[in-house]
């Protein structure tokens, strides 16, 4: 803008030229010249008037209308002094001016309170009603003064000119404005304080100068004539300030800060001119009038009702807005939370519609808030637990009932997760319910595994004993109302004793874990398949017909166990035994004795026939107490002396020449007579008695080959050594003992092994093998064929000869099919360089057919039947058998012969 660019540079310039010329006009106002007087005396408002323009130009304020006004009022100023000055010659009096004068100042007057007024409205846009009602209280108060010593007297004089009580009458308008512009909050640069620097000395000055005027004291009217025309010029000096433009800046909106001061000083104005105004009176030769008191007061009364209620309704406002802001930052807080809650809310109205949707629905589902708001909840829920949810909502609707449930919801990539869902009402019209649900299913997965645990074979994953016995009482109660028949199978796999022993456990493992797939492979739904020990399995058959379908069943599990199984690279073959309990008619039994039964019927199985099953007899549950009976029994024969040792010869197989013995024990029972080992020896390897027992076969044997070299008989023994027996740490030391205790030469002792102790691969059955080979025995492979031994490793072992068992030489019989595996292993051990021994010849066909595949030795009941020592010795000392007539018979064998193998 030129003018504000020009202005800044020129206003220094201009204020002196300005002050110089006002400070010019007031000392030709001195003079005694009149028209010099005259000249200075309207000099002054003109140069004011002069100056407002200017700075109007220079300074370009917003809103120009006031200061247009104030310029205006400064022009009629200087004509009413030109028209004063004029009609009253240049002395001046304390005559009274003409009226023309008076009206031009008059109205000079109300264009400056008009100027004034405009420049506080723009100040302050927003209404404050406050400041209002001081400013009229300020206004009230000199108002009274106004009207009791200047007004009310010039009315009261009979006479007196009425125009020039319009002056205090527009002085209170004028000093009124100025109090509202003291208490707004606008900007105050200089320009505000020039101007208020103007306007208060002028008021001042009219006000002096009316009771000049009335009192005739000149020397009050022209101390106020003079004080009236600084004002003039310093209301000048304002508006050339470049601060001017500034001054209609709209106030920011604040409230007034109410100190007492504050408060008390509008209110006091009027009190303090009421008072004067009655105390005072007489000074002034009037008398206030008490109707004048009395509507002050209810003036002053009504303008503090208001004012009082204008701050009572601002401090509620302030409170309010104070609360509104507390409730939004509430709001805005609760909104965050409920926002970041990591469970999902769902605000969900009456007809299941999904309204609100927490974002973390998002993490948990994978859905956005958008894409499920409107949608109806069901399609996230699984169809098997929509009634959950809804019978929730209605039991909620109902009974008031806040209910907590579990569903499945749907994940946006279709799979299922587990929610817990909190039902709780959040309106009421229209009924909504806000639904809080969380994942819980890492939870449930928990729950479920610890309870699957709890009640499952960690192995095999099937039922343990626990759930078995808790399905069969079930079914058991059921049976008693539907008359269901039920039937319990108890399993015995036969030979995993062997197969973990001899391969290890971990292969044992894995060997159980197939035998329970087979086992599932076989069964229905609604059987229960369970592993209640090492190698027994039970399974609960519901609903069958009868006894014919349970032991079809049965069969076909047996079917399925026969066939190989492939474990750790190689396929092991075995049985398992089954026996089969059911609920007859008139007999109820509890779970655990149905177990129990079907758990006899498995040992009778086991003792007919390999492989079998049974079905439950009263009679077996008598067997399974007598195997109990015949372990402890054993226990005793072990220490009281019951056992004798027989010995079979062992012959060369190309002339019948007596090579050794094989010890072979008996027990002699006090009541049945000679008890076979196949008998008692799995009942001694399974209750562990077989290790006491074997150190006394061995002690027996060497004792006797002892005797027999004193009488003069040289011979060789082989003892039998369980698996049990070699895996005793003390095995070795203890062979040892015996040999030196005895003083038998370790080459004449031959220990038999059986094939699976080579099966376990580990380096320690390859040590154990060379400590006792180290001892200088023979080391000879028992019933070699029937175990799982890996032949690749046969060289490896530190053995001396192979024996060939029955089954294997009685094929020799049943033409070459059958005797391929004889064969077999002759000319394995003739590359090994390993001699051979054929276990059971009984027929002299055997015997030449032996000879002819170069087996070396054997023994059989067509050489000689196992007989004690003192019937022995006799062949011994002959030293050679033929075979038919050369057999021996001892004589207690034949008595017990049913016994006897
Ligand atoms: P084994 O070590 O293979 O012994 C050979 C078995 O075959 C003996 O049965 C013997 O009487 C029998 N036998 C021999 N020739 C014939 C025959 O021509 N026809 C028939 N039918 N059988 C014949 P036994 O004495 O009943 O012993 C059975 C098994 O008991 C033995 O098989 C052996 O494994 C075990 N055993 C016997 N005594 C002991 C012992 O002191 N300790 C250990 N650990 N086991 C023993
Ligand atoms: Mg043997
Ligand atoms: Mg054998």
């Amino acid at each position: 803008m030129p003018g504000m660019r020009n202005g800044s540079a020129a206003l220094p310039h201009a204020t002196r030229w300005f002050i110089a010329a006002v400070a010019l006009a007031l000392a030709g106002s001195a003079v005694p010249v009149p028209v010099v007087r005259l000249v200075g005396i309207t000099a002054v408002p003109g140069l004011s008037a002069t100056a407002v323009l200017l700075g109007i130009r220079w300074h370009a304020p917003p809103h120009r209308l006031p200061w247009l006004l104030l310029a205006a009022a400064e022009g009629l100023y200087a004509g009413g002094m030109c028209a004063v000055l004029t009609v009253l010659g240049t002395a001046g009096t304390a005559r009274s001016a003409p009226v023309v004068a008076d009206v031009l100042f008059l109205t000079g007057h109300a264009l400056q309170v008009a100027a004034l007024a405009l420049l506080v409205r723009v100040r302050t846009p927003s209404r404050d009603v406050g400041a209002v009602i001081d400013a009229t209280l300020a206004t009230v108060g000199v108002s009274v003064l106004a009207w009791e010593f200047l007004i009310r007297p010039r009315l009261l004089s009979p006479g007196a000119a009425l125009v020039p009580a319009g002056y205090p009458l527009i002085d209170v308008l004028l000093a009124a404005t100025l109090g509202r512009m003291l208490f707004d909050h606008g900007a105050r640069p200089r320009a505000f304080w020039l101007l208020l620097a103007g306007i208060a000395p002028l008021v001042a000055s009219d006000t002096g100068y009316a009771i000049g005027v009335q009192q005739g004291n000149t020397t009050v009217v022209s101390v106020s004539g003079t004080g009236w025309m600084l004002a003039l010029a310093v209301l000048g000096a304002a508006a050339l300030h470049p601060s001017m433009a500034r001054l209609d800046e709209p106030a920011p909106p604040i409230g007034t800060s109410l100190t007492v001061v504050r408060i008390a000083l509008p209110m006091s104005l009027p009190l303090a001119a009421i008072t004067s105004a009655v105390l005072l009176d007489e000074d002034f030769g009037v008398r206030t009038a008490p109707l004048l008191v009395v509507a002050t007061m209810v003036l002053l009364w009504l303008l503090l009702v208001l004012r009082v209620h204008g701050m009572v309704r601002a401090l509620r406002a302030v409170v309010e807005e104070n609360a509104a802001l507390h409730r939004r930052a509430t709001d805005e807080r609760f909104e965050q939370l409920v926002r970041n809650a990591s469970d999902m809310i769902t605000v969900i109205d009456a007809d299941l519609r999904i309204r609100y949707q927490t974002p973390a629905v998002e993490r948990v589902l994978g859905y956005t808030p958008d894409e499920l708001t409107g949608t109806a909840l069901l399609e996230i829920v699984h169809p098997d637990d929509h009634a959950v949810i809804a019978a929730q909502v209605l039991a909620y609707r109902a009974e008031g009932r806040v209910a907590t449930v579990n569903c499945r919801l749907r994940r946006k990539d279709g799979g299922y997760l587990d929610a817990e869902t909190l039902t709780a009402p959040v309106d009421t019209d229209p009924p909504r319910y806000v639904l809080t649900s969380r994942d819980v299913t890492e939870r449930l997965r928990l729950q479920r595994q610890l309870r699957h645990q709890a009640f499952h074979d960690a192995l095999t994953g099937l039922a343990n004993r626990e759930l078995f016995n808790d399905r069969v009482r079930h079914a058991l109660a059921r049976r008693g109302l539907a008359d269901a028949p039920l039937a319990v199978l108890f399993l015995d796999v036969d030979d995993f004793k062997t197969v973990n022993d001899s391969l290890g456990h971990q292969v044992g493992d894995q060997f159980l874990v197939t035998v329970a797939d087979r086992l599932r492979e076989c069964l229905r739904p609604s059987d229960t398949a369970a592993r209640i020990g090492g190698d027994e399995f039970a399974v609960l058959l519901e609903d069958v017909s009868g006894i014919e379908e349970a032991s079809g069943i049965t069969e076909r599990i047996l079917t399925a166990l026969q066939r190989p199984f492939p474990v750790a690279g190689r396929e092991v073959l075995t049985h398992a035994s089954a026996g089969i309990a059911t609920v007859d008619l008139d007999r109820v039994p509890r779970a655990e004795d149905l177990l129990r039964d079907a758990e006899a019927a498995m040992y009778s199985a086991k003792t007919t026939r390999r492989g079998g099953y049974a079905i439950f007899t009263p009679q077996m549950h008598h067997a399974l107490l007598h195997k109990l009976e015949l372990t402890g029994q054993l226990r005793a024969a072990i220490a009281g002396d019951q056992l004798r040792v027989y010995y079979q010869p062992v012959v060369a197989l190309a002339d019948g020449r007596i090579v050794g013995v094989e010890a072979l024990v008996r027990w002699q029972h006090p009541t049945r007579g000679l008890v076979s080992p196949a008998e008692f020896i799995p009942l001694a390897e399974e209750s562990g008695l077989i290790v006491g027992l074997g150190a006394f076969v061995l002690e027996q044997s060497c004792r006797d080959l002892a005797a027999w070299k004193r009488a003069g008989i040289a011979t060789r023994v082989g003892v039998n050594l369980s698996l049990r027996q070699l895996q005793e740490d003390s095995c070795v030391a203890e062979i040892a003992a015996a040999l030196s205790r005895t003083g038998t030469p370790p080459a004449d002792l031959t220990l038999e092994i059986t094939e699976s102790f080579l099966a376990d691969e580990g380096e320690q059955t390859i040590e154990r093998l060379r400590e006792l080979k180290a001892l200088g025995v023979q080391l000879a492979i028992d019933d070699f064929g029937t175990g799982y031994s890996s032949l690749s490793r046969l060289r490896q072992f530190p053995i001396d000869a192979l024996k060939i068992p029955k089954p294997f030489v009685d094929g020799l019989m049943h033409g070459p099919d059958h005797s391929a595996v004889a064969r077999t292993i002759t000319e394995l051990a003739g590359t090994l360089g390993l001699d051979v021994v054929a276990e059971g010849i009984e027929h002299r066909e055997q015997w030449v057919a032996l000879r002819r595949i170069s087996c070396g030795y054997g023994q059989g009941f067509l050489f000689a039947r196992p007989a004690p020592a003192g019937e022995v010795a006799p062949l011994l000392e002959h030293g050679r058998l033929t075979g038919g007539s050369g057999q021996v018979r001892s004589l207690r064998e034949r008595r017990s012969r049913p016994r006897t193998a």
